[in-house]
């Protein structure tokens, strides 16, 4: 009886974060229709069209994350809290951040929060982590559902890392959180199928164009554009590149596998398959 009972217990809360998940969606959708139906008029129902197929993925994915990832990546931002605190590893104490104040305690955790995410991101370029990265590039008709496309291995990584750094430098749990909603947000909004450059501003702010190009098919416009807020970091380290509204072919040349299973199983296909399989593995593509 009592595993009845735990079994239909889980089967409610799952149901119940299916439908929480569900509904986080509707206003961003909302948004983002809105704007396809305003910039391309009669050719948004067309443009969804071409797009359902990725945006079918991008949902399970998505689905499969809230359900299973997120509540194990609650668990592991504990675990790093508590292993860095017995190891001495918070270097900023709370108090300076009390004395900072609110406001800047929040610019400077999404500041620093792009700064870590980027040389995360291009930590995710290189040959260990790219098969877990490359699933977020393989969408072809790139929508501001892109970014819910993320492997969990990828989002394992992208929580210790990011997650950790904010820690050591003593940054509030509120301003983390916060951090997490501006770079979830705004992250949808820079994946949007949207020509905006933002003129001088691109000088400062990642733009839905920029970061179109950080998703094309050709390798050497893959390998800039790495920052999700500001792109002064791109800048900085000499990974700009904004020619003007991303017009090129987006995706991957390599075959990352169909729907929500294939994509699940390619990385681990590129990092074992080479051990079981006779023939030499081909090299994937890397930006
Ligand atoms: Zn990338
Ligand atoms: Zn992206």
């Amino acid at each position: 009886m009592d595993v009845v009972e735990s079994f239909l217990s889980a089967v409610r809360s799952t149901l119940a974060t299916l439908t929480h998940g569900a509904i986080a969606l509707l206003i961003p959708a909302a948004f983002f229709i809105a704007l396809a139906i305003l910039l391309k008029r009669g050719e948004a129902i067309a443009a969804g069209r071409r797009a359902a197929h990725e945006v079918r993925t991008n949902l399970g994915l998505y689905f499969i994350d809230i359900v299973l990832v997120v509540p194990a990546l609650g668990v592991l931002t504990v675990a790093v809290a508590t292993a860095m605190r017995a190891l001495h590893l918070i270097v900023v104490p709370a108090e300076f951040w009390l004395m900072v104040g609110a406001p800047l305690t929040l610019l400077a955790a999404v500041f620093v929060g792009d700064f870590v995410g980027y040389w995360r991101h291009r930590l995710e370029h290189t040959r260990w982590l790219w098969p877990s990265h490359a699933i977020h590039h393989s969408d072809t008709e790139m929508t501001w559902l892109t970014l819910d496309r993320f492997h969990p291995i990828n989002r394992v990584t992208t929580t210790i890392i990011d997650s950790s750094a904010l820690l050591a430098l003593g940054i509030p749990a509120w301003a983390a959180v916060a951090n997490g909603l501006v770079r979830h947000y705004y992250g949808y909004f820079i994946h949007a199928d949207l020509p905006w450059t933002y003129g001088p501003l691109s000088r400062v702010f990642v733009s839905p164009a920029m970061h179109r190009w950080h998703h094309a098919r050709e390798l050497r416009y893959a390998g800039t554009n790495f920052a999700t807020v500001f792109s002064i970091f791109d800048q900085a380290f000499g990974t700009f590149r904004l020619p003007g509204p991303c017009d090129v072919p987006l995706g991957l040349e390599d075959d990352t596998g169909r729907g929500v299973a294939g994509q699940l199983a390619y990385p681990f296909k590129r990092w074992f398959g080479p051990l079981f399989s006779r023939k030499p593995a081909k090299a994937a593509d890397q930006p």
